[in-house]
């Protein structure tokens, strides 16, 4: 058994797991070798199967100590990468089963309300920390500055990992407040949000906001950033009866096909003196187009 393996026999968590693979190889740089990786500890081929009932699946011999990882063909780099590393995490996390068939459903479960969530969860914390480990991430989006559209790609090039899961990454990781929001042809699919940006108006499965700048001002190119635009907060935010929100600065990007992503950040405000004074909430903002 090599010192690697002996090392990850002792560890329990996701978390516990990547710093022993990060310890091992210091000289790792983005993006991190997957595949390498579980050749080194004893999964003998990663094997692309013609199918569309799952995205990965891990075949293993009854002791757990040698298996097989299967991915979906035709599935781009970015999202087999973070097939490999789901499950490797169900490989070499002691308290998950060695067979498993995993549904793309359960490569962006986060919940733990089931164990069988938990477990899914918890590959995809292995998956998401081990193709981005923090200390590089966050080492990186500090080195960018100021969230941007444009990081996001830049990421997900360096780590070869897919968009979406750079932004899960990202907003995870990434200082300040910050929230992603995925549209297709003017309808909400779905938002990620840093866990320090306010609670938003809107959900998927709802239109895009009419007065967004997403809305009013696409940009004219595909996969180029627009400019920052500094909207109303309520645009975007929900707002208390009778108080302000702060306003919001926001970023758009067409992809192709009717995609868009919009990046939301928080202008720099004078909210917090507003509310010391007597309460006037009469100022309005005009979007600033
Ligand atoms: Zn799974």
């Amino acid at each position: 058994m090599s010192e690697l393996l002996m090392d990850l026999a002792d560890c329990g968590s996701p978390e516990r797991l990547i710093q022993a693979i990060l310890r091992h190889h210091p000289h790792w740089e983005p993006p991190v070798p997957i595949e390498a990786l579980a050749t080194a500890v004893n999964i003998s081929e990663i094997r692309e199967l013609e199918t569309q009932g799952f995205e990965g699946a891990l075949v293993t011999n009854p002791g757990k100590t040698e298996g097989v990882i299967f991915h979906r063909a035709g599935t781009p780099d970015g999202r087999r990468r973070f097939t490999i590393g789901h499950e490797l995490g169900h490989f070499l996390i002691p308290t998950h089963t060695g067979n498993q068939q995993c549904k793309s459903g359960d490569m962006s479960q986060t919940g733990f309300k089931t164990p069988e969530q938990r477990r899914e969860y918890e590959a995809n914390r292995f998956a998401a920390g081990v193709l981005m480990p923090k200390p590089w991430f966050e080492r990186d989006t500090d080195r960018l500055g100021d969230p941007d559209v444009t990081h996001v790609l830049e990421l997900s090039r360096r780590y070869r990992t897919s968009f979406e899961a750079t932004v899960n990454r990202f907003v995870e990781l990434s200082g300040p407040p910050c929230a992603f929001v995925f549209s297709l042809d003017g309808k909400i699919r779905y938002v990620r949000k840093s866990p320090n940006f306010p609670q938003m108006s809107v959900a998927a499965g709802q239109r895009l906001p009419s007065d967004s700048a997403t809305v009013v001002k696409p940009p004219a190119l595909l996969r180029a950033a627009s400019p920052w635009y500094e909207v109303e907060g309520a645009t975007w935010l929900y707002a208390e009866w009778g108080r302000r929100t702060q306003n919001v600065l926001e970023q758009s990007m067409r992809q192709a096909n009717g995609y868009q992503v919009t990046l939301l950040t928080l202008a720099d405000d004078d909210l917090a003196a507003d509310d010391d004074d007597t309460g006037d909430t009469g100022e309005w903002r005009a979007p600033s187009f």
